[in-house]
C-alpha cells in the first residue's frame, strides 16, 4: 500500500480508538472560516480554531521547554497514539490538534533539536512518497511548539491557497534555472518566498543549501536562519516553497486589550490559512492586519529576488 494510504488508514483507526483525536477531528467540521482578499488580488483564509491555542501560545523559551516532558518522545506519547515508520528515522503520527482534515506530525525517532539542514533531504523524500500531502517545517523560532524535538508536519493537499496560486502562476516569476532546478520569486503576495521546482531531490537540496548559507550570513543570532518550508510533489516534480523569516511573532501578538491579535505565524499561515485560536481575533482580523503581520515576520519580495539573483549568479534589477 502506498504511504499516503497507510497514513489514511492510520488516521481512520486512530479516530476510533483515541477519544481526544476523535473529538478534535469532529470539532474541525464545525470550525468557522472566512476568506480575505489582499491588495494585489491574492486571497487568504482565516480559520477560527480554539484547540490550536496550545500551539499559538506555546512557550518555547529554553526554561519552559526544559520544565515539560517532551510530547514527541515515544516514551511520553499518549498511550493511544500509534505511528507508521518512515525509513529508520521518522514516525508518522496523527496530530491530535488538527488544522487539516488529515493532519500528521512526523517526529524524528531521536530527541534531537529542530534544525532543518540534516533533515532536508528526508523532507523531499517524504514529499515524494507521502504524495497526497504537503509536508511542512517550522523553524525553532518560526512556529514550532517543540523546538527541542525534530519534527515535520503534513496536511492534505489542496487546503493552502499557495498551492493553487503556484499552479496558476499569477504571482510567480521564473528567474532562472540551476542544476535542473527552476528558481522562482513571488510578487504582490506580501511575503518573500523562494520556490524551487524540479524532478531531482539532489538538485533541490543543492540549491536549498546555497539559500540556507546566504540566509545564515544575514542572521548570526541563532542556530539556523529563521524559516518555514512547504514541500510537496506534483506529477513527479518536487515543489518547495521557502519563507525566510525575520521575526518570530508580530507586534500584535504582544499588544494588550483590543489591540492584541493572538496569531503566531507558521508554515500554514504563510501558505495562506491564518489560524486564530480566539473568536474575537477571528472576528476582527482584516486585510490590514494580515498584510502588517506578513510584512513584520517575513523577508520582503525584493530581498528574496536578490537572494535568487546571487544563487543564479546574475544581476537582477530591482527598484529598491
Ligand atoms: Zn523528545
Amino acid at each position: 500500500m502506498k504511504i499516503s494510504n497507510q497514513a489514511r488508514v492510520l488516521l481512520k483507526s486512530q479516530l476510533q480508538e483515541w477519544e481526544l483525536a476523535e473529538k478534535n477531528y469532529k470539532g474541525l467540521e464545525g470550525v468557522r472560516t472566512k476568506a480575505i482578499q489582499l491588495p494585489g488580488g491574492s486571497k487568504v483564509e482565516v480559520q477560527y480554531n480554539p484547540e490550536r491555542m496550545r500551539s499559538s501560545a506555546a512557550k518555547v523559551d529554553a526554561k519552559s521547554i526544559q520544565a515539560r516532558a517532551c510530547f514527541l518522545c515515544e516514551k511520553n506519547r499518549p498511550q493511544e497514539q500509534r505511528g507508521i515508520e518512515f525509513g529508520e528515522k521518522y514516525t508518522i503520527l496523527v496530530n491530535p490538534f488538527p488544522i487539516f482534515q488529515e493532519h500528521f506530525t512526523i517526529p524524528c525517532v531521536d530527541h534531537t533539536d529542530q534544525l532543518i539542514s540534516v533533515h532536508f533531504e528526508a523532507m523531499l523524500n517524504l514529499a515524494m512518497k507521502l504524495d497526497d500531502f504537503t509536508i511542512f517545517y517550522n523553524g525553532p523560532k518560526c512556529g514550532a511548539s517543540a523546538p527541542d524535538h525534530f519534527h515535520f508536519q503534513a496536511g492534505n493537499k489542496g487546503f493552502m491557497p499557495i498551492e493553487a496560486d503556484y499552479r496558476k502562476g499569477d504571482f510567480v516569476q521564473l528567474l532562472g534555472e540551476k542544476n535542473g532546478v527552476q528558481v522562482l520569486n513571488w510578487n504582490n503576495y506580501h511575503r518573500g518566498i523562494i520556490t524551487l521546482d524540479s524532478i531531482s531531490v539532489l538538485g533541490v537540496s543543492g540549491v536549498f543549501n546555497q539559500i540556507y548559507d546566504l540566509l545564515a550570513v544575514d542572521q548570526n543570532n541563532g542556530s539556523e536562519p529563521m524559516m518555514n518550508i512547504l514541500a510537496y510533489s506534483e506529477e513527479g516534480r518536487l515543489i518547495v516553497h521557502i519563507f525566510p523569516r525575520i521575526l518570530h511573532r508580530p507586534d500584535c501578538y504582544f499588544a494588550e486589550g483590543d489591540k492584541q491579535l493572538l496569531l503566531s505565524p507558521a508554515s500554514v499561515d504563510l501558505g495562506g490559512v491564518f489560524i486564530t485560536p480566539r473568536e474575537e481575533d477571528f472576528n476582527k482580523i482584516s486585510k490590514n492586519e494580515i498584510v502588517a503581520i506578513l510584512q513584520q515576520v517575513c523577508l520582503d519580495e525584493k530581498s528574496t529576488q536578490k537572494i535568487i539573483g546571487t544563487i543564479l549568479n546574475k544581476y537582477i534589477w530591482t527598484t529598491q
